[in-house]
């Protein structure tokens, strides 16, 4: 056998939970161990240590992620009450990717996995659509009142220096409702770097779009932080790139994406990212042919893949049954960080073998070999259904082939 790929900085590997974290293990031992000599510095985020250890291993892991640069992350048991009885649990623990995303600032940017046989909904869809979503503020974090009946309300803010600036909202005559939304140009900025980064990495460009003629102030602060954040940072790097930034009004936005054939980033404040990303997966086929990537403004990365652990299949797997989990989405995030660190490290073998691992899981499918969630929905025929291991088994033949 040929000698294996040797890498200079180690990547910081997150384990995590349930049916995700046994394809992991399968994942390392059949298509990475083989081949690489693989450096990681690994943290277990499985909700057994999370909760040993308060929950410092995930602050540790985001900590490391700075240090190093590139993240690969398992999927992790967000707990809710059932699981804290399930696992004993000392607290609720918050969800890890909320802790991680909070300590890189970053963005998270969500792409299908496309193969021949798995068409998207949408016909002109040629190429995958990048969908960039501002995580931070507006209806996420925001403040409400019912209110009960007539009467004035206001939006009021008092500054440090004792100005106060007031504005009323509605007089009611009877009941209704109020909201009050915020977000800082902190984070706004933080989303636009992120965003231009990440489209000089891949070579795309970059739409963004939000409601600035009705929302004169708020919309318009996002519209005008992008523009001058590319306008002073950004511009000339794009054109040396050869792409474009491109703004737009939302709805303008929707119908220009439903026409257009893909292959850019397409950047989204909080509420239209959370709804437009069901959208845009659930069109190109299923959630398990999802990649997902946080960025931070300074350039850091976390790989993973869009969906959970699957729970429904591990407590399968636990009864000693046959499953056919998909793992598609995380192979491709263990070849995403791979790649990145072949990047940043000058290894260039590293990226080719990334290239490659990503090839032949593709070559496979298209060769009609695939798990159960793809089997019913492509267009293939002859296929044949894997079972999560078999599934892994084949990729390997493939590459070795
Ligand atoms: P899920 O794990 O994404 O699975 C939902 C359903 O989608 C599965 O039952 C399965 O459908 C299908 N599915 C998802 N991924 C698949 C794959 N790789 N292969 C085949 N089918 C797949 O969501 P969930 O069951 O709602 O959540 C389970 C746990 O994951 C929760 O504890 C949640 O907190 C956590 N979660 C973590 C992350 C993350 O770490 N990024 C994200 C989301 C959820 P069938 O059962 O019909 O086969
Ligand atoms: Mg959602």
């Amino acid at each position: 056998m040929a000698e294996k790929i040797v890498m200079k900085t180690p990547l910081v590997e997150m384990d995590g939970d349930e049916m995700t974290r046994i394809l992991w293990k399968m994942i390392k031992d059949e298509l990475l161990l083989p081949f690489i000599d693989l450096k990681t510095e690994y943290y277990d985020l499985g909700l057994k240590h999370r909760n040993e250890t308060d929950d410092q291993v995930t602050v540790d892991s985001a900590n490391a992620t700075k240090k190093y640069g590139v993240a690969v992350k398992c999927a992790t048991i967000t707990p809710n009450a059932a699981r804290v009885k399930e696992y004993d649990l000392k607290e609720m623990w918050k969800s890890p990717n909320g802790t991680i995303r909070s300590i890189l600032d970053g963005t998270v940017f969500r792409a299908p996995i496309m193969v021949k046989g798995i068409e998207p909904c949408v016909r002109n869809w040629e190429k995958p659509i990048t969908l960039a979503r501002h995580a931070y503020g507006d209806v996420y974090k925001n403040v409400e009142i019912k209110v009960p009946g007539a009467g004035k309300g206001y939006l009021v803010f008092e500054g440090e220096d004792g100005t106060v600036q007031k504005e009323l909202i509605q007089e009611f005559k009877g009941a209704g409702i109020l909201q009050g939304i915020h977000n800082t140009d902190k984070s706004i900025s933080s989303f636009a770097r992120s965003c231009f980064n990440y489209a000089l990495d891949q070579k795309q460009d970059v739409w963004f779009a939000t409601k600035d003629t009705i929302s004169k102030k708020y919309d318009h602060n996002f519209k005008d932080i992008f523009q001058e954040i590319f306008d002073n940072e950004y511009k000339e790097k794009f054109e040396q790139a050869g792409i474009t930034y491109f703004y737009t009004l939302i709805d303008d936005a929707v119908a220009r994406v439903m026409k257009a054939k893909g292959g850019f980033i397409w950047a989204c404040k909080n509420y239209d990212g959370d709804v437009m990303s069901d959208m845009v997966s659930s069109a190109f086929g299923s959630l398990a042919m999802m990649t997902s990537v946080l960025v931070s403004p300074e350039g850091v990365y976390e790989y993973e893949a869009a969906h959970g652990t699957v729970q429904r299949h591990y407590y399968k797997h636990l009864a000693g049954e046959e499953t056919s989990t998909n793992s598609v989405a995380t192979i491709f995030a263990w070849t995403g960080a791979l790649r990145k660190r072949g990047e940043l490290d000058g290894t260039k073998e590293l990226c080719d073998f990334a290239d490659r691992l990503e090839a032949a899981t593709i070559a496979t499918i298209e060769s009609g070999r695939m798990t159960k969630d793809l089997a019913l929905i492509t267009s293939l025929k002859d296929v044949t259904v894997l079972n999560s291991e078999a599934f892994i088994k084949e990729i390997r033949k493939t590459l070795e082939a």
